[in-house]
């Protein structure tokens, strides 16, 4: 099979393009956090591993999620609370709520023309795969 036809979403492909090692490890990592189209914490992710019975060691956890994020396969969202890891070959921005941590995602397009209008006023633009993050109030939480 001649190389272009590989889906670019092949987590093992986009691990050697990368040039990182196919451990089940990260895959494992990948897959789950692709399937569950969420934002999840370590914690979540390794409760998660376990219960499909792949647990690993949250230290190995940890240092996947590091690798993985510090080459674009994954992509961080800060807290409130933990780090939460996500997923995605869509572009989009984060909605987190400043409470309990809870990230939805954001579509890039509807936006265009805001991040346009935020690089004109302040010189900062998002990376590729959209890097906006907004602080709100999730329904559970909101008053
Ligand atoms: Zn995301
Ligand atoms: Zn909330």
């Amino acid at each position: 099979m001649p190389n272009e036809t590989v889906p670019p979403q092949d987590p093992r492909a986009l691990l050697r393009r990368h040039g990182l090692r196919c451990t089940a490890g990260r895959l494992r990592i990948m897959f789950l956090l692709r399937s569950s189209g969420q934002h999840l914490t370590p914690a979540e992710i390794c409760t998660q591993l376990t219960r499909k019975g792949s647990g690993r060691h949250s230290t190995t956890v940890y240092r996947s999620l590091e690798a993985l994020t510090a080459v674009g396969v994954l992509h961080a969202v800060p807290g409130p609370g933990p780090t939460r890891y996500g997923m995605s070959d869509e572009p989009h921005h984060h909605v987190a709520c400043q409470r309990c941590g809870h990230v939805a995602d954001l579509p890039s397009d509807p936006l265009a023309d805001a991040v346009a209008r935020i690089e004109q006023l302040t010189g900062l633009r998002p990376g590729t795969s959209g890097s906006l993050l907004l602080y709100g109030l999730c329904a559970a939480c909101g008053d």
